[in-house]
C-alpha cells in the first residue's frame, strides 16, 4: 500500500495491511481541525457513500476467498458477491447473526471457519458470553485494531476530549473489545489513562479524588457502574461533582440518550454525557454522540458510515424498512478483515437522518434518539414488544425509587422488579409500586406488575447488566 495514510501504529509490526486507503484519511495521528479528528467526518455524503461502496467490494471479494465460513453461506444460497454491485444490493447477501457463529464455532471448535487468517496471527483475542455453555470467540488482526482505534479516537474528539486529557477506565479489563479499544485510543491520541482494574470501588474512588482537579477528565464506563460510582462515592462521603469529570463516556449499553438516566448522570457528577456504542462482531464504534447532539434534545448519535454499513431490518421478517423508518441495525463492518462481519444482526433499534446538517458540522448520519433498546433485551408483554430503556425512564423518573431494576420473567408474564430509595420506609412500598405502575402503563401501554425492594437488592456490575431475568 502507499504511504498516503500515516497509521498510528507505526512501528513496522502490523504485517499485512488489508483494506481499502482513503486519501481524504490523511495523518491519523493527529486531529484534522479543533472539531473533527478525521477530515472524513465532514466529507460531502456522496463522497461518504462512495467510500462505502469501494470499501464494500473489497472486503466482499476478501471475505469470499478467505473465509469457508462466508463462502460456503453465499454458495448455498446462491449469491455471488460480483452481483453486489451497490448498496442496494446489498440484501441480496443472507443476514448473520451470532447464533450462526456460535453453532460454527461449536461444530468446529475452538475458533470456526470464519476467520480469514490463522488464529495465531490475530493480534487481539475476545471472547462474549453465549447462549450456549460456551463463550463466543472473536478476533482481530493488527490493521483491524488500528481501525478501531482511530474510530474511537474520532469519537472520543467527538465528545470534546483533547489530547493531555486524563481519562479514566472503570472496568476489571476482561475479553470484551469495547473499553479495550477505547482505553487504546485514548493512549494514541496523548491522554494519560487510570485503569481501575480489580481496584476495589471505594480505593477506585479514593484514587480520583486523590488527583482530581489536576487535569481535565473523563470517565469510561458503563451506565449503570457510572451511577453505582455515585452512590458509592455518597456512601464514602465524597461528593461526586467534585472529582473533577468533565465527560462521561457510555459504553456497552445506551445511557446518555435514555433521557432520565442521563439526567441523573450529568447532575450526579456535573458533566457531559456521551454514548459510545459498538458491538464485539462488528468493532466500532458504530455510533458516537458529538458535543451538539450532546447538548440536544433528544440526543442523537452519529453514525460512523465510512467504516460500517447500518442498514434497518424489520426485526420479524429481516427485510428492509421503508427509507426513512425506524428498525433494527443490521451491520457490515468495513475495516475489519480478521473475522468479517458482512450483514451482522446487531439488533440495536434506531431511526436514521441522513441530512441532519449538525452544528460540529460532521457529514456523517444520526440516529436520531439514540438507541431506543437492544433487540436482545427486547420483551414481548401480550403483543407489545417492551424495550427495559423505557421501563428505566420511568424507574428513574420517580421520586423514592432507586435506580437499578430488572424485569422478571415468568412463562409470558413480565414483573418489574425495583429497589427503593435507603429513606423510604417499606410501608410506602405499596403505594410508589402503583405508581411506577401507572407511569409504565402510560409510556408502554402495558400493565405489568411491580415489586418494590430494599435498597441494594440487585447487584452493580461493571460490565454491561442483564435487566431481564427468569422467576
Ligand atoms: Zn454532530
Amino acid at each position: 500500500m502507499s504511504a498516503q495514510v500515516r497509521y498510528l501504529w507505526t512501528d513496522g509490526m502490523v504485517g499485512e495491511r488489508v483494506g481499502l486507503e482513503i486519501s481524504e484519511e490523511g495523518d491519523r495521528t493527529k486531529p484534522a481541525s479543533d472539531t473533527v479528528w478525521s477530515r472524513v467526518e465532514t466529507l460531502p455524503l456522496e463522497r461518504l457513500k462512495e467510500i462505502q461502496l469501494q470499501r464494500l467490494k473489497f472486503l466482499l471479494s476478501f471475505t469470499y476467498e478467505r473465509s469457508q465460513f462466508y463462502r460456503e453461506l453465499w454458495d448455498s444460497k446462491k449469491v455471488r458477491h460480483p452481483d453486489i454491485k451497490s448498496i442496494a444490493d446489498l440484501p441480496k447477501l443472507p443476514v448473520v447473526t451470532k447464533y450462526d457463529f456460535e453453532k460454527d464455532q461449536a461444530a468446529r471448535p475452538p475458533f470456526g471457519t470464519a476467520p480469514t487468517i490463522r488464529p495465531n496471527e490475530h493480534l487481539k483475542y475476545w471472547q462474549t458470553s453465549g447462549t450456549t455453555a460456551r463463550p463466543r470467540i472473536w478476533m482481530d488482526t493488527r490493521q483491524d485494531w488500528e481501525n478501531g482505534i482511530l474510530l474511537y479516537t474520532r469519537s472520543l474528539y467527538g465528545h470534546g476530549v483533547k489530547p493531555g486529557w486524563r481519562g479514566y477506565f472503570a472496568f476489571g479489563f476482561p475479553p470484551f473489545i469495547g473499553f479495550w479499544l477505547c482505553f487504546a485510543a485514548t493512549e494514541a491520541m496523548g491522554c494519560q489513562v487510570v485503569p481501575k482494574g480489580t481496584l476495589p470501588t471505594a480505593a477506585w474512588l479514593q484514587l480520583m479524588k486523590n488527583i482530581a482537579g489536576t487535569a481535565p477528565s473523563f470517565l469510561c464506563s458503563t451506565p449503570t457502574f457510572a451511577i453505582r460510582q455515585m452512590e458509592a462515592a455518597k456512601e464514602l462521603g465524597i461528593d461526586p461533582t467534585t472529582l473533577g469529570m468533565n465527560i462521561l463516556s457510555l459504553a456497552a449499553e445506551p445511557g446518555a440518550c435514555v433521557p432520565a438516566t442521563n439526567r441523573l448522570l450529568s447532575q450526579g457528577w456535573n458533566a457531559k454525557i456521551h454514548d459510545i456504542l459498538g458491538a464485539t462482531e462488528t468493532s466500532g464504534p458504530i455510533l458516537f454522540t458529538c458535543q451538539d447532539q450532546a447538548a440536544a434534545t433528544p440526543v442523537s448519535d452519529h453514525i460512523a458510515i465510512d467504516y460500517f454499513i447500518v442498514e434497518l431490518l424489520d426485526p420479524d421478517t429481516l427485510e428492509p424498512v421503508p427509507s426513512g423508518s425506524p428498525g433494527t441495525t443490521c451491520v457490515t463492518a468495513l475495516g475489519r478483515y480478521g473475522m468479517p462481519a458482512v450483514r451482522f444482526l446487531v439488533g440495536d433499534h434506531i431511526h436514521i437522518e441522513e441530512r441532519p446538517n449538525c452544528p460540529c458540522g460532521r457529514t456523517l448520519p444520526l440516529a436520531v434518539g439514540g438507541v431506543a433498546g437492544r433487540a436482545d433485551d427486547a420483551l414481548f408483554v401480550k403483543g407489545i414488544k417492551l424495550y427495559p430503556s423505557l421501563v428505566e425512564t420511568s424507574v428513574r423518573s420517580l421520586p423514592g425509587l432507586g435506580v437499578e431494576y430488572r424485569l422478571q420473567k415468568k412463562n409470558e408474564q413480565v414483573a418489574v422488579l425495583v429497589e427503593a430509595e435507603p429513606s423510604v420506609p417499606e410501608t410506602e412500598y405499596p403505594q410508589l409500586a402503583r405508581k411506577l405502575q401507572e407511569d409504565i402503563r402510560l409510556k408502554a401501554t402495558v400493565t405489568l406488575p411491580v415489586e418494590v425492594h430494599p435498597a441494594g437488592t440487585f447487584p452493580r456490575l461493571e460490565t454491561k447488566t442483564p435487566r431481564i431475568i427468569k422467576a
